[in-house]
């Protein structure tokens, strides 16, 4: 179908009477030295109406995934004591969409649902969000600086996960073409056919800006180089903050805690990074990952060569959040590249030149 831009908001307008439709836009902050608000950060939030929907330019800061694995979530309430049990589980069901997710996005959900599904394993949690949610997934208008996920097998016009696969019309920068890819999608569209201008079709012809030179089987080739010297030379300036996991949408790490006060109590769960030491320290001190090489080390073994051996796939998608906002400038496009040209049996790593590592 092709939807005008004019008419977005009515589209969206539609579909939030029921589900709770998540959209990029920006956060508008507080700032009297503005005289009432100045925009912040461009986020995935829920659609009110009127909001301005950020569908071109860069993509958001943090990824769309907490909709479906939350930063912090409550699992259950239970009573201690004598009369220890537990009173509540908070499985949650709201029927939700994700409206105008990168296909890296989308992408990220598809590893995500090999995490959490997969090898004889559900997580209950995520997976009655999962249930509930439709992904409309549009093609990339302006790709970022930081942007190579064509450089990981991706194609940023299509997202093949997705229920319903957005783009730009071909002969008009005013209207978006929409398909549906399943079920789920089919519905959507159905809800929006008042809307509907007829057939056209989707302008997919956009490239990534950043073009990396990526070793086809680097995944086996890492698994060969856990004590090369490349691992020395890259961990510089590693500040240990864990930014690159909370700005990845593929990171799916997470610890589980209680909370008491006093007779009851809650069992929550929350985003973890095995960028932090304690990541690994055991109840004793011991710590098999005690620098910040060995942490980094297994952050990129993870997303460029363990999940592969794991799940025949890289778990990197490319988004290049981590590269645009690591504060020490570490690069994992930088590292495919060197990691793609580097001798596996060096004993020494020299990555230009004349150039000691
Ligand atoms: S964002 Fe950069 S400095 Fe922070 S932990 Fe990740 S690699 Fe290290
Ligand atoms: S590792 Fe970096 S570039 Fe790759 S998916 Fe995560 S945030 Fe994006």
């Amino acid at each position: 179908m092709t939807l005008a831009k004019k008419d977005l908001n009515k589209a969206l307008e539609i579909l939030s009477k029921d589900a709770v439709v998540f959209a990029p836009t920006f956060d508008m902050i507080e700032d009297p030295s503005e005289g009432g608000q100045t925009m912040g950060e461009k986020k995935f939030m829920p659609y009110k109406e009127g909001m301005f929907i950020a569908l071109d330019g860069p993509n958001t800061v943090k990824p769309p995934k907490d909709v479906l694995f939350p930063n912090v979530e409550k699992m259950y309430r239970y009573k201690t004591g004598e009369n220890a049990e537990i009173v509540e589980i908070f499985p949650e069901d709201t029927k939700k969409i994700l409206f105008g997710i990168r296909p890296c996005d989308a992408r990220s959900i598809e590893a995500m649902d090999k995490v959490f599904f997969t090898k004889d394993y559900v997580d209950s949690y995520y997976a009655k969000r999962r249930e509930n949610v439709v992904i409309v997934s549009m093609g990339c208008v302006e790709p970022e600086r930081t942007c190579f996920c064509d450089s990981m097998g991706l194609d940023p016009n299509n997202a093949p996960n997705a229920d319903v696969m957005m783009n730009v019309a071909k002969d008009s920068v005013d209207a978006f073409i929409l398909e549906a890819y399943t079920d789920k999608g089919k519905e959507l569209l159905e809800q929006l056919k008042d809307l509907d201008g007829g057939a056209g079709e989707a302008k997919r012809d956009v490239k990534c800006s950043l073009q990396i030179n990526k070793d086809p089987e680097l995944d086996k080739k890492l698994a060969g180089m856990f004590e090369h010297p490349i691992w020395d030379k890259i961990t510089k300036g590693c500040i240990g903050c864990g930014t690159c996991t909370f700005v990845c949408p593929t990171c799916y790490c997470f610890d589980i805690d209680n909370e008491n006060y006093g007779a009851e109590g809650c069992k929550y769960r929350c985003w973890d990074s095995c960028m932090f030491s304690d990541y690994t320290r055991m109840a004793g001190g011991a710590n098999p990952r005690p620098t910040k090489k060995e942490r980094l080390r297994n952050r990129y073994m993870h997303k460029l060569s363990y999940f592969n051996e794991r799940y025949g796939e890289t778990l990197c998608v490319g988004c290049g959040r981590c590269v645009a906002n690591c504060p020490s400038h570490l690069d994992i496009s930088e590292f495919i590249e060197k990691a793609t040209a580097a001798d596996p049996n060096a004993e020494t790593y020299t990555d230009a030149p004349g150039k000691e590592a």
